[in-house]
């Protein structure tokens, strides 16, 4: 039966409405924003989307740079019962293209510099209304939203109902959105909210992403969940944080981040004094850097792991002890088991209320990522030792986790094997202490040929979002294969990976 209950805005509502004048978001330029004014916006935006047909289950896709509207566009989304369909903003229009065929949304939102295109390919053919949202807060969304009401009947939903699609690049075949309900984000974030201990008094710097799970939900669901605040920036930049590290008292990031902070040879405990947490995910923290950085500033970095997929699933703890290389303990209300005994590695599996309701108009997928009694084969290899911390070893696969972001390997060979001059490549993922994984191609250039490292970096950019284009190239005379005609990543790693 739906209900408003189910509806996860409803639970940030309740939360937010108590003290509607409390910061929620201070600005780089230090500007305060309160909860009320982007409660208003979110209640206008959903009314501007109303006005453009949009229905509950519509899908909106966004793709646009992180602003303080992203939030209110959020919210409603939330809202209106619409399915929130975020976008990295360095996709290129070839490589949205796919997303926008795939989700079919009702109304794209993208940055004014791509609006021209995106009517010319998707807008007009498909009659998809396009609205802009630009990095100063102003376009066509924000000056629909202007007249709107500032009150919106917030959808009733069923527990299961749709609240996003998230798109995460699979191992083979292209990639999958993934289905997030209202009680997938309300479960994992109640639940990260009493693992760290998180409540009304933090202030969360926040500069991850917001088109991936990490940034998005773990990091904003939970702070409108505790009525917290967060320093809002747009882009991850050392220097900044370090300042704002005094008037805050959490963080999230990916590993990179916290080895670039300890770059900056900046970070020392006074600075860090109010600070309570300091969390990674998303990718593998060395051992390096969670020992360097409690040198530098008296913390241990609580790693935990999840994926987009089943949201979070283990984290080490605030109170107990924190392993270094572990990604910690079950969180409550899961099922993580692993295919082998204790202190052997074998593949992680879940289930619980975090767990997606599936891939995104792939039922074969969603019937094959899951066991028959119901648990979700994540890919990953693991192993629990014997307090019942886990350790990821690595994948089951080939994907690249660059800087937290995944890249799938044949989008990026695909492009540069369209070289001319290239015969073959393929690419792995080099250990970077920057980027956790570093891109890199393995490279077979034709006879005679003198295509060298920078031309083929720089072709490759032309295609792809930066974060996909090799850091190295490396030119080889051949590629080892199996008797199958299988390129043997293995063998390549062992010669690349020292
Ligand atoms: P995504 O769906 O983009 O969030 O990527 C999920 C994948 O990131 C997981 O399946 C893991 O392979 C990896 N991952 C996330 N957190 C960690 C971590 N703390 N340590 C190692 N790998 C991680």
């Amino acid at each position: 039966m739906p209900e408003i209950k189910n509806n996860l805005y409803n639970a940030f509502d309740n939360v937010l409405s108590k003290d509607l004048n409390k910061t929620l978001l201070v600005l780089q330029n230090g500007l305060k924003v309160s909860r009320e004014s982007v409660i208003m916006q979110s209640a206008r935006i959903a009314n501007a989307l109303k006005s453009l047909n949009a229905k509950p289950g519509d899908r909106i896709s966004i793709q646009t740079e992180k602003i303080t509207d992203s939030i209110a566009l959020y919210l409603a989304c939330l809202r209106g019962g619409f399915v929130y369909h975020p976008l990295n903003p360095a996709y290129t229009s070839s490589e949205v293209s796919y997303f926008f065929d795939d989700a079919d949304p009702a109304i794209i939102i993208c940055d004014p510099k791509n609006e021209e295109i995106y009517k010319t390919l998707f807008g007009v053919p498909k009659k998809i209304p396009i609205l802009t949202l630009s990095n100063q807060n102003k376009g066509s969304l924000i000056s629909r939203s202007k007249s709107q009401s500032t009150e919106y009947r917030t959808h009733a939903c069923a527990t299961d109902t749709l609240a996003a699609l998230v798109y995460s690049s699979g191992t083979t075949g292209k990639p999958k959105g993934i289905m997030l309900s209202h009680n997938n984000l309300v479960s994992n974030t109640e639940t990260l909210i009493k693992t760290w201990k998180l409540s009304e008094t933090d202030c969360l710097i926040h500069t991850l992403p917001i088109f991936h799970v990490h940034g998005l939900f773990v990091a904003i669901n939970s702070c409108l969940l505790t009525g917290g605040s967060m320093i809002f920036l747009p882009y991850f930049d050392p220097k900044t944080v370090i300042d704002c590290i005094p008037r805050a008292t959490l963080m999230m990031g990916v590993p990179t981040y916290y080895t670039r902070l300890l770059k900056t040879g900046q970070l020392n405990r006074s600075k860090c004094k109010n600070m309570r947490l300091f969390i990674s995910g998303s990718a593998p923290l060395s051992i390096n850097t969670f020992n360097d950085f409690k040198q530098a500033t008296n913390h241990e970095i609580v790693e935990r792991y999840g994926m987009t997929e089943t949201l979070m699933n283990t984290s080490n703890p605030v109170d107990g002890r924190r392993k270094s290389g572990s990604v910690g303990l079950p969180l409550e209300g899961m099922s993580i088991r692993i295919s082998n005994p204790i202190n052997e590695v074998g593949e992680l599996e879940i289930k619980g209320p975090n767990l997606c309701t599936g891939y995104w108009q792939k039922e074969e997928d969603t019937k094959r990522s899951l066991t028959v009694d119901g648990f979700f084969k994540t890919g990953d290899q693991a192993r629990e030792d014997t307090d019942g911390y886990i350790t990821i070893v690595g994948r089951k696969t080939d994907l690249v986790i660059t800087g937290g972001l995944n890249v799938y390997p044949v989008e990026v060979e695909k492009v540069i094997n369209d070289i001319k001059d290239v015969l073959e490549c393929t690419i792995i993922g080099v250990p970077d202490d920057d980027f956790g994984e570093a891109v890199t191609a393995i490279v077979v250039r034709k006879d005679g040929s003198q295509l060298n490292e920078n031309k083929i970096i720089e072709l490759t950019k032309k295609k792809l979002a930066s974060y996909k284009v090799p850091k190295a190239v490396f030119f080889v005379s051949q590629l080892p294969r199996n008797t199958m005609g299988k390129i043997q990543k293995n063998i390549i790693k062992q010669q690349f990976i020292k």
